[in-house]
């Protein structure tokens, strides 16, 4: 049975951000040190300069191209550690997508764990309470910012740091950030969530608990994304859809977007889109995610897999077979009769 945990504290509503110094001055110390994770699409925006930054913090802007890799935590730490005194250290902020909150985490894990990030991907190996750490979400739809997990991908898979340590302290969710998101990214990230819900709600895992976050995180995103959009809902809705998760698990969807993710580098969002697309004959829900889309007036990418080699099908096909838990949960014990590698290469190539 799974002890499950919520992040305790939460800001909610518009200018939350400006909670933050608060926060921070109750963390601080003579000496103290705050470690700031941001999504460097601010980099050049009015919002740094008003962020509590102290001359002895440290500023790093994540590079969003690619999805957080375990020897990318690893070299990070390492710098961390070569020019702070790690014992000053008193918070890590991670203020952007699922991304940089998941390096922020995995940041506040690794500098009171000794080893490498790929050391604790997997679940409950890490062994000493993180950092205290902020969440603060700029997009809507993971979850990053209630989950216990940190998602990394290493050089054979993709596979969350999954403990206790790894949720958030402390979590701030402004809607006024959500402001500047691209349509695409909206709708690849808020799909992220309909499909948490989906899988979440027909797993075998799932509990009362389970159900009662992820119906509500859906009615709220069919409001919205059938209806009007209402950031703060957003908000809501993604933290609801984490919060099932924490709950159950994830289901088809995830670990063949993981596949996509891993050999063709798709981002999360969008690999969820792509694959999802294809699951009709397992989640008849799939037809409420195609009517979304035809709402927003959004056309996926189609053919995006052309001269794509059998190798790589092969290798897309192994890396989603890996996660036996998301599959169990999806299929029973005998998952593998049901999902042979065949049906995982056939559903690859209709993308
Ligand atoms: P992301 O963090 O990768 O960001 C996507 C793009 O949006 C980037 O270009 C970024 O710069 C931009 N962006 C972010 N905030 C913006 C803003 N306010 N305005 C304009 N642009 C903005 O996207 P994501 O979908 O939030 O996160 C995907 C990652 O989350 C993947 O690595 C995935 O594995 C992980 N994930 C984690 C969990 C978890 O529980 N930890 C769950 C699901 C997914
Ligand atoms: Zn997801």
């Amino acid at each position: 049975m799974k002890n499950a945990i919520n992040v305790k504290n939460y800001f909610l509503g518009n200018n939350a951000l400006n909670e933050l110094p608060g926060l921070l001055e109750k963390k601080m110390s003579e000496n103290g040190i705050v470690i700031f994770a941001i999504d460097d699409f601010f980099q050049d925006k009015d919002i740094i300069a008003s962020l509590p930054v102290r001359a002895n913090d440290e500023v790093i802007f994540i590079n969003t191209e690619s999805e957080p890799h375990a020897d990318y935590i690893d070299e990070l730490v390492l710098y961390i550690k070569d020019t702070k005194n790690s014992g000053d250290i008193v918070a890590v902020v991670g203020m952007g997508g699922g991304t940089t909150m998941d390096i922020a985490k995995a940041i506040a894990v690794l500098l009171t764990n000794d080893g490498s990030a790929v050391d604790y991907q997997g679940w409950d190996l890490v062994k000493n309470p993180s950092v205290y750490s902020v969440g603060i979400p700029t997009l809507a739809g993971t979850g990053a910012e209630v989950s216990r997990t940190a998602v990394l991908t290493s050089r054979i898979r993709k596979l969350g740091i999954n403990s206790d340590y790894s949720i958030f302290d402390q979590v701030i969710l402004d809607p006024l950030l959500l402001k500047t998101v691209p349509k695409n990214q909206f709708i690849y990230t808020g799909m992220d969530n309909y499909v948490h819900c989906v899988e979440s709600l027909s797993g075998r895992d799932n509990n009362a608990m389970t159900i009662a976050f992820a119906d509500k995180s859906l009615a709220l995103l069919r409001e919205i994304f059938l209806g009007e959009m209402d950031y703060e809902k957003l908000m809501v809705a993604s933290a609801f859809g984490g919060m099932a998760i924490a709950n159950s698990n994830v289901g088809i969807c995830h670990p063949l977007s993981y596949g996509l993710s891993l050999i063709k580098g798709f981002h999360h969002g969008y690999a969820i889109c792509l694959a999802f697309n294809q699951l009709e004959e397992y989640y008849p829900e799939v037809v409420e995610f195609q009517d979304i889309l035809k709402k927003m007036n959004f056309n996926l990418p189609s053919n995006v897999l052309e001269g794509t080699s059998d190798k790589e099908f092969e290798m897309m096909a192994d890396a989603t077979l890996l996660n036996n838990i998301p599959l169990s949960n999806a299929f029973g014990e005998n998952w593998k009769e049901l999902f042979p590698k065949e049906k995982v290469i056939e559903l690859l190539r209709k993308i």
